[in-house]
């Protein structure tokens, strides 16, 4: 499927608000969902609807072996095994759940970026001492800075492979490697921002990573939804964060037995519709090629960087060529400290979503902007006139407002 078709799959593109279309720049945030994915979670209801792993009767096998056919086509897309894939809230928990199940002491050393998505900071913060590594001056991250701090011999190094702020794109291979040769330290892949792009696909069995987390509803999937992926060795070790009924082989009136990987993390009745829909994603997904997704999200970043390298009222973060970079623009706009009613005069006199704040990394965000930005995001369904549309209409904005 070319990507220049897709954009009729997309329901939310059709409508109009007060008459006028929608320019939705926020898939940063969470993407929009194509039909099929709607219509795996209206299956499930209209057909099926009932629990997992539990009735031994036809409906509930049926949908067991669908959420289990899930587990293994994510398990296939990144190179690991189906026990190793655990289905999780989304990054978040994910993230969460490896911080804490660790069983890190405070003493012990953490590094990860100064643009890491509090996601992946504040539970790291929580369990050990954390440095952060500085970016270079384009919004990359600082190698040397990086390999400095491998020398106080981190227990693990969290890395973020693409910035949901810079839109950078970090080389993990080559990071997760001199980990391993620096401490042998456990290394951590938030993988929210560059999982939902076939051509930033990871293949785990050709990298050192121990653990990645991503989300389904930043791939076209639904809300409710993430993954886990661990090693089975590091899984194995690790210890479950919530426990209940489905994680255990049996309780008796002293103890209990947990059940094996991946289901020890899975306790309770999980989103079994958005699993569905999550799986539905990923077919969605996998017909698009790693080359049409790398030259559209080219095109785009390149966009978005001309956009604001051409207007000098506009500073934007994040490398200024198109290489190593996603399709995302953090602007600040000089002068300016109310992003949020630029936001809203965008979206109500344009039909233009996107973002203001600190996009949950507001240590960067501080550090490199000076407060809040203005954020652009796209995706496989956003064209380059998008963009351009984006910054005429910011331009009029800015000078009506002065
Ligand atoms: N990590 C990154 C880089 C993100 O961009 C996000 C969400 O924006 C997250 C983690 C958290 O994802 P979720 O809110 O789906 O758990």
């Amino acid at each position: 499927m070319g990507i220049a078709e897709c954009r009729a799959d997309f329901p939310v593109l059709a409508r109009k608000i007060d008459g006028q279309s929608i320019t939705y720049l926020d898939s940063a945030a969470t993407s929009l969902k194509p039909h099929s994915v709607i219509d795996a979670i209206s299956e499930y209801y209209s057909q099926n609807g009932v629990n997992i792993h539990r009735g031994k009767y036809y409906l509930s096998e049926e949908a067991s072996d669908a959420y289990e056919r899930v587990r293994y086509s994510i398990a296939q897309y990144l190179g690991a095994y189906g026990n190793e894939i655990v289905f999780t809230k989304g990054t978040t928990e994910a993230l969460n759940l490896v911080a804490q199940g660790l069983n890190l002491k405070s003493e012990d050393v953490v590094v990860g970026f100064l643009d890491s998505h509090h996601a992946q900071l504040l539970p790291w913060r929580r369990v050990s001492d954390v440095k952060l590594v500085s970016l270079n001056s384009d919004g990359g991250i600082n190698l040397e800075h990086y390999f400095e701090l491998l020398k106080l011999k981190p227990k693990a190094v969290v890395l973020t492979h693409c910035s949901n702020v810079t839109g950078n794109i970090a080389p993990i291979k080559q990071m997760a490697i001199a980990a391993k040769e620096a401490c042998d330290a456990i290394v951590i892949v938030d993988a929210a921002q560059s999982i939902p792009h076939p051509h930033l696909s990871i293949d785990v069995s050709k990298i050192p990573v121990d653990f990645l987390a991503f989300s389904g509803h930043k791939m076209l999937g639904p809300t409710g939804v993430g993954c886990l992926y661990g090693k089975s060795e590091m899984l194995d070790q690790l210890r479950p964060l919530m426990l209940g009924g489905g994680m255990v082989d049996w309780v008796d009136i002293e103890g209990s037995q947990e059940r094996k990987i991946p289901h020890k993390f899975e306790a309770g009745t999980p989103p079994i519709a958005a699993t569905l829909g999550l799986g539905a994603a990923l077919s969605y997904l996998n017909q698009i090629s790693e080359q049409d997704s790398r030259e559209h999200t080219k095109e785009l970043a390149a966009a978005i960087i001309r956009g604001a390298m051409d207007r000098d009222y506009l500073q934007i973060l994040g490398p200024k060529t198109t290489e190593n970079r996603c399709a995302i623009g953090s602007l600040r706009i000089k002068g300016c400290d109310d992003l949020s009613d630029i936001a809203r005069a965008l979206s109500d006199s344009y039909g233009i979503m996107c973002r203001t704040g600190h996009m949950c990394a507001q240590p960067v965000v501080d550090n490199q902007m000076g407060g809040e930005i203005l954020r652009i995001s796209s995706y496989i369904y956003n064209t380059k006139e998008e963009i351009e549309r984006f910054y005429l209409s910011l331009d009029e904005l800015v000078s009506f407002l002065g």
